[in-house]
């Protein structure tokens, strides 16, 4: 199947609405509308993809920086927008290299703007479901750019509420790190209910029921096992804002509604 008949404008994903909310131009009519229809309940939920954003960028600016890592696989990547993880990774130490993973067909005819690696560096993108992770360890692209006998950072950021309990997300996520290098790191961020009163939780989940694929927050005992066996870095798992901010005025638990850790792999 091509790129054209896969993307279908008329089903919202999950890309292209995340795109919509941090005020991107790559989304359809379907994704505002369903964007919208979790804003009206859920009126910071900019807010939460700015700040899953944000983490995402502090997290790589420490691996690449004082961590020393040079090696990136991003699952779950989104649109391309500002400050890409191979944009902040290479800012930081040019020759890094970094393996982006998606399965919106969006992000796919958009992978040219993912490819613009410094000249000492690499980039490469798949198209590949973070539900098959032994499909996206064996892929050239994935062997060949990446040198799996040096540490890789491994980053699952805002994609494993995209994966239901009954298609193992504790499991895909044990596989991967499995795979990864003694001195690697996983960073993970993770979208949760806990900070939000009963009202909005009801409402939430009132839209939940028309959205495909379900959306899955956890509770933070729902994803610290994504870290189980990991060495948690300060300040552990925490709500994403408060992961080492480098900002005094910061949004609220509830306003941000989403975890995020990184972890060391021994
Ligand atoms: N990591 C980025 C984007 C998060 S949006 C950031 O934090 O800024 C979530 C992304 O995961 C989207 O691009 C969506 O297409 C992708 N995604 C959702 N389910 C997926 C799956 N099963 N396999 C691969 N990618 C998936």
């Amino acid at each position: 199947m091509g790129i054209d008949a896969q993307l279908d404008p008329t089903r919202p994903h999950p890309a292209r609405r995340y795109n919509y909310w941090l005020g991107g131009k790559d989304n359809f009519q379907a994704d505002r509308d369903a964007g919208d229809a979790i804003a009206n309940v859920f009126p910071s939920i900019r807010t939460a993809a700015r700040e899953n954003r944000a983490f995402m960028q502090r997290a790589v600016r420490h691996l690449a920086g004082e961590a020393g890592i040079r090696q990136f696989l991003d699952i779950g990547t989104g649109l391309p927008t500002a400050n890409n993880v191979h944009d902040v990774a290479q800012g930081i130490a040019p020759e890094s290299r970094v393996v982006y993973v998606d399965n919106d067909p969006l992000v796919l005819s958009h992978a040219r703007a993912l490819l613009t690696s410094s000249d000492e560096g690499a980039t490469a993108y798949i198209d590949a479901d973070v539900r098959e992770p032994g499909k996206i360890l064996a892929d050239p692209a994935v062997t060949g750019t990446l040198d799996w006998s040096q540490p890789i950072a491994l980053l699952l950021v805002a994609i494993l509420h995209f994966v239901e309990d009954h298609e193992d997300p504790r499991g895909i996520v044990k596989t991967l790190v499995d795979a990864l290098p003694a001195g690697s790191y996983l960073v993970l961020s993770h979208a949760t209910f806990d900070p939000l009163d009963g009202e909005t939780i009801a409402a939430m989940n009132a839209v939940n029921e028309k959205i495909k694929p379900r959306f899955s927050p956890r509770p933070r005992a729902g994803v610290l096992p994504f870290f189980d066996g990991l060495e948690l870095l300060d300040p552990g798992l925490v709500s994403v804002q408060e992961w080492r901010p480098e900002s005094e005025s910061r949004p609220t638990d509830a306003e941000a509604t989403g975890y995020g850790a990184v972890a060391r792999v021994g």
